[in-house]
């Protein structure tokens, strides 16, 4: 855990959030902007700023948590689905550096989207990107 981590602060109950579920490694949360009623955070207690930093062996503990967490979070909404999202880093929008997870209900017409799709790749840009990818797998 880190002192001045909002997340970590929340984990330690310095500062106060509407709970859902705690575990011995995991906590889940209602979001405090949320993108629709029912928006969850999960958060491994563990303080990781991204998934890069966090130790395989806390995933099936995040897992169960998603599953657990945004099954309830659909069914009490009454939600058609359910986005799971996780950001790494501020370019990827990311504000809080404390690995989590958004559970986010959605319904039908609700207007929302992820992002706008790009045009249909070219082929030789896919093979070279995936080639630079592969070469450090
Ligand atoms: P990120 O952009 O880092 O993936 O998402 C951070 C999320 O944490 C945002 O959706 C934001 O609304 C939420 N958040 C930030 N501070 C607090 C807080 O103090 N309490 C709660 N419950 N949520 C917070
Ligand atoms: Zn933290």
């Amino acid at each position: 855990m880190q002192n001045d981590c909002i997340f970590c602060r929340i984990i330690r109950g310095e500062i106060p959030c509407i709970p859902l579920l705690e575990t011995d490694d995991v906590i889940a949360f209602m979001d405090i902007h949320p993108v629709n009623p029912g928006h969850a955070l999960v958060v491994p207690k563990a303080h990781h700023p991204t998934l890069f930093d966090m130790p395989s062996e806390c995933g099936a503990a995040v897992f169960d948590a998603l599953r657990r967490v945004g099954r309830a979070v659909m069914q009490g909404m009454g939600a058609q689905g359910l986005n799971v999202l996780q950001n790494n880093s501020a370019a990827a929008g990311q504000e809080v550096p404390h690995v989590h997870w958004h559970l986010v209900p959605r319904f039908e017409g609700d207007g929302h989207t992820l992002w706008k799709p790009g045009p249909c790749a070219d082929m030789q840009q896919l093979q070279a990107s995936a080639k630079a990818v592969r070469a450090l797998l």
